[in-house]
């Protein structure tokens, strides 16, 4: 009667582990989504400043990489005074499709950066460099929306824009 009760409650338990093990494979196959893949890449940072060359604002956050547009990354430095950086990442194919970048901070003449800063300042920056302004600089800065730059940097990223501003106005 004891040997049917050990073969009863043995068969019970293997039972109960073959079930738990059925689980968390099923919970492991669901967590691996098929759709995200890794893709490695070379991403292009410039250092942000009010010197920093045209053809370095244009490059930055540029992949470079098998599944990308451009293959292959441009020999650096661009040109007298390019401080850009080439980092190989590794992102999701979700990053990819985001638009979104696993490089979280940006160098810059103000500190590192967040990356929302970062663009900002560079598309001030690249206007700058690429337009032909004639009236004031706050005239220039009114189409951007200085607001959306965090309150900490505010001030001198428009010092540091001015200064770009004025050094093509001399030019
Ligand atoms: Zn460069």
């Amino acid at each position: 009667m004891l040997k049917l009760f050990i073969a009863a409650i043995s068969v019970g338990l293997i039972y109960w582990i073959w079930h738990k093990k059925n689980q968390i494979f099923y919970n492991r196959g669901k967590k691996a989504d098929p759709f995200i893949t890794t893709i490695e890449a070379i991403e292009l940072q410039t250092f942000l400043d009010w010197d920093t060359p045209q053809p370095c604002l244009e490059c930055d956050g540029i992949r470079y990489g098998k599944q990308f547009k451009q293959k292959n990354p441009p020999d650096l430095p661009h040109e007298q005074g390019c401080r850009c950086e080439a980092t190989k990442l590794f992102y999701t194919s979700d990053d990819v499709f985001q638009g979104t970048s696993p490089i979280l901070t940006h160098k810059s003449a103000l500190g590192d950066l967040s990356a929302k800063d970062a663009l900002l300042l560079k598309n001030i920056l690249l206007k700058i460099k690429t337009g032909s302004e004639k009236g004031s600089f706050s005239d220039f800065l009114e189409q951007f929306e200085i607001n959306n730059f965090s309150a900490d940097i505010r001030s001198a990223a428009i010092s540091l824009a001015e200064r770009a501003f004025q050094a093509v106005q001399n030019k």
